[in-house]
């Protein structure tokens, strides 16, 4: 059992402005790693480089990070990176370009090292750059994680990267939130959820992750009906962010669990939204959990059965269409997946993930 939480996070309105001076530690020389339009339009951005400006650092932007980063991806954006030698890394936007930071961070350390090193750790290499992160969306909890997530084209993929790198620090200012579409709110709430069910019910859960986790989890019927409001306040927004920070809090400790490892397929392959891909497995894991932790779990949450979870789920990010096919080889390639079914703390055999696929919120086309 460890306890890590090495980031500073501010949470407030007007964050980056209000601390841009302790952005000065880092050094002089910033590389900003975004995505290709939302940062510009809900000024998280425009906050960034006024203040490195105010404080006369200097920068260059790479906008061109992709929804579920891919590994050429990290490498064009670290090849731009390295002729402008930055200091540290700032990741602005939602889990994408946050992840994508990280791995950067680390190849820029690294001149000498090729794509090998993000897969592999003990190589002899240097530690990441500092990364600083602006989270614009509100799911991922990447702001306070170490973990960054890529998408690997030769297997057909997605996978975390060995290496553990944390924020130093990270702005969280909710006002980004309120140009996002209720969709993205509701894809991204999601992920939180997810973040906090698949730490509680997992073989390296322990006290210090259950403090966030039971927090988070009595916290779900507030989350939930602020993502049926059509007009949300500015505190709905703080709510949805601290949220999803504190779901990063929890997985930093223990990682995630089956759900994370079953949407990977759907998202590589269909192209579904990260928390859409997570919450479609999330009522039916937690069905097939032990007992004891599906008391717990769905006591926090508010609900009498699994079933109550999946109706509110299906409610909110719908459905996902598969043919019998695909069904077929994402519950193979899950049923031996030996590392996930090890992260659950119950014994999860091929019938366990056969009974979470078949209470999902999959649809099978014929
Ligand atoms: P995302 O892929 O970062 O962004 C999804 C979309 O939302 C993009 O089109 C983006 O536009 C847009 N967007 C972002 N912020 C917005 C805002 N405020 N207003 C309007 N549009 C906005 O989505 P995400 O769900 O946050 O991140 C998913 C990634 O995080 C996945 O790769 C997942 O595996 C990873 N993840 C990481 C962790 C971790 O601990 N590190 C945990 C869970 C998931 P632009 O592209 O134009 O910016
Ligand atoms: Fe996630």
């Amino acid at each position: 059992m460890f306890f890590k939480m090495t980031t500073k996070l501010y949470c407030e309105k007007n964050c980056i402005k209000n601390h841009a001076n302790d952005l000065k530690q880092f050094g002089k020389r910033a590389l900003i790693v975004t995505g290709r339009n939302s940062s510009k339009l809900n000024g998280s951005l425009k906050d960034v480089t006024t203040a490195l400006a105010s404080i006369g650092t200097d920068y260059i932007i790479f906008d061109k990070v992709e929804e579920n980063p891919s590994v050429k991806n990290i490498m064009d954006a670290s090849a731009f990176g390295m002729e402008f030698s930055p200091d540290y890394v700032i990741g602005i936007g939602g889990g994408s370009p946050l992840d994508a930071s990280k791995a950067i961070a680390l190849m820029l350390a690294n001149p000498d090292f090729d794509e090998a090193l993000l897969f592999n750790t003990g190589m002899g290499h240097k530690n990441a750059l500092p990364v600083v992160c602006v989270p614009t969306t509100c799911g991922t909890g990447s702001e306070v994680t170490p973990y960054s997530i890529l998408t690997l084209h030769d297997s057909k993929t997605k996978s975390s990267i060995p290496h553990h790198i944390f924020p130093e620090i990270s702005y969280a200012d909710p006002i980004y939130l309120s140009f996002a579409s209720d969709t993205i709110l509701k894809n991204t709430a999601v992920d939180a959820l997810g973040h906090f069910i698949e730490s509680s019910i997992n073989a390296r859960s322990s006290i210090f992750a259950d403090v966030f986790c039971e927090k988070g989890l009595a916290m779900w019927q507030t989350v939930k009906e602020i993502l049926l409001k059509s007009e949300k306040t500015y505190e709905d927004y703080e709510t949805l962010l601290n949220v999803s920070s504190l779901a990063g809090m929890a997985i930093s400790h223990t990682g995630t669990s089956l759900p994370h490892g079953m949407s990977y397929s759907l998202t590589y392959e269909h192209g579904v939204a990260h928390g859409k891909a997570v919450g479609t497995f999330l009522a039916a894991y937690i069905d097939n959990s032990d007992e004891a932790n599906k008391n717990k779990v769905l006591s926090l949450l508010g609900y009498n059965n699994a079933a109550e979870l999946n109706d509110d789920l299906k409610a909110l990010i719908g459905t996902v269409r598969v043919s019998k096919e695909e069904y077929d080889r994402y519950l193979k390639y899950m049923q031996t997946n030996e590392r996930k079914l090890k992260s659950c703390p119950f014994t999860a055999t091929a019938d366990t993930v056969s009974a979470i696929y078949a209470g999902s919120l999959l649809q099978i086309i014929h």
